[in-house]
């Protein structure tokens, strides 16, 4: 592990990727899928360190509370704001999404109900237990990641048989946004760096369209400066050799069949549907709602909620474009300015994973190249 923060290792390492960065015919444009890289590499400095040794470094769709559409927390928000007797469980960062209706932190909750922030679903459910008398609701955010977590509470509260507990689902799968960025076209990829924890579950088997399909080498890679930095130079000796795959740059954490028993148990819970995600619209089989099984947790069909829709963001608000990737933070006319940590106005200014705030608090931001 100290290897991979050895500065002497990470010179040495930004200095392949330069000459092999410098032998290809244009300079690379890699995609970080994930938002705990985005803040990785910039904690690091690594973003700028990269861009030197000539490779654009561009933030993808990986930061799950913001592509969970504002529809989804509008209604959240009415629920609790509605509904009596009610504790609306949920991660710190999705109380504080800006929406029309305010967002879950100022909403007036009804008599008897409030919001409560937890760590994991399992918080959630133990408060189910305790209070038999009132609604328990988990609105979760999450990715492959987190989504095993959540169908275990589920699976844990029915078969405890509490009638008090339910889910709102924001469940959704990184493969197919994936597969939308590269359907869409609207911005040129050389290559993805695909998140080291995500691929604990689904391990590299799902990312190999990109590489088949579209000729776009990747890597999974960790957390820590180096991690990144050998996915980045696995990516660049790929494209020099030809050879587009999907190297797994974090063996030490990483199976390349991922974790079986985890994507079974999503799959006994959950069965995916086209879901709307902020910025990219309805993607097919993107999302995950209760299976047939467990159909009675679905907070959205017990509360009578519509969340089918992509919603509306604040106006001025490019979020959206940001999770694409086709624009950076800094061309948006409200960063820094109107919208900023204490005042966001879109999610990516909120979540400890969204670009804008990632790139407010630890870089000065570029234009993207168009
Ligand atoms: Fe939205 Fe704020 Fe980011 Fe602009 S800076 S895209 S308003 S979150």
């Amino acid at each position: 592990m100290k290897e991979l923060r050895n500065p002497k290792a990470v010179r040495t390492l930004l200095r392949d990727i330069g000459e092999r960065a410098g032998r290809l015919p244009r300079p690379p444009r890699i995609m970080e899928v994930c938002g705990t890289h985005t803040m990785a590499l910039f904690r690091h400095g690594l973003t700028p360190l990269l861009a030197e040794a000539g490779v654009e470094m561009v933030s993808g769709p990986g930061c799950p509370v913001c592509i969970t559409p504002n529809g989804m927390h509008e209604a959240a928000i009415g629920l609790v704001a509605g509904t009596e007797g009610l504790t609306l469980a949920t991660f710190g960062d999705m109380t504080r999404v800006p929406t029309r209706a305010g967002s879950l932190q100022t909403a007036v909750p009804a008599r008897g109900s409030r919001v409560r922030i937890v760590y994991s679903p399992l918080e959630a459910l133990e408060e189910a237990r305790r209070e038999p008398g009132r609604q328990v609701v988990f609105f979760g955010a999450g990715f492959e990641t987190t989504i095993p977590a959540v169908a275990f509470a589920a699976r844990r509260a029915a078969a405890e048989g509490l009638a008090n507990f339910s889910v709102l689902p924001a469940l959704w799968l990184i493969p197919p946004a994936l597969k939308a960025i590269l359907a869409a076209g609207e911005i040129a990829v050389d290559g993805f760096v695909y998140p080291g924890h995500v691929s604990a579950i689904i391990g590299a088997e799902p990312y190999e369209f990109v590489a088949r399909d579209h000729g776009i080498p990747g890597a999974i890679a960790g957390f820590e400066p180096g991690d990144i930095l050998l996915a980045v130079r696995s990516i660049l000796d790929q494209a020099l050799e030809g050879r587009p795959a999907v190297a797994n740059a974090y063996a030490r954490a990483i199976r390349r069949e991922g974790n079986p028993a985890a994507r079974e148990l999503m799959a006994e819970v959950f069965e995916p549907f086209d879901a709307a995600w902020r910025g990219l619209g309805i993607i097919p089989a993107s999302g995950l709602r209760f299976g047939k099984a467990l159909a009675g947790l679905d907070a959205a069909t017990r509360f009578a909620l519509d969340v089918s829709g992509p919603g509306v963001d604040l106006p001025g608000c490019r979020c959206g474009d940001v999770l694409r990737g086709i624009i950076r933070p800094g061309d948006c006319r409200l960063f820094g300015r109107k919208c900023l940590p204490d005042s966001p106005l879109g999610p990516c200014m909120v979540s400890y994973e969204g670009a804008c705030l990632i790139h407010y608090k630890y870089g000065r931001t570029r234009r993207a190249r168009p």
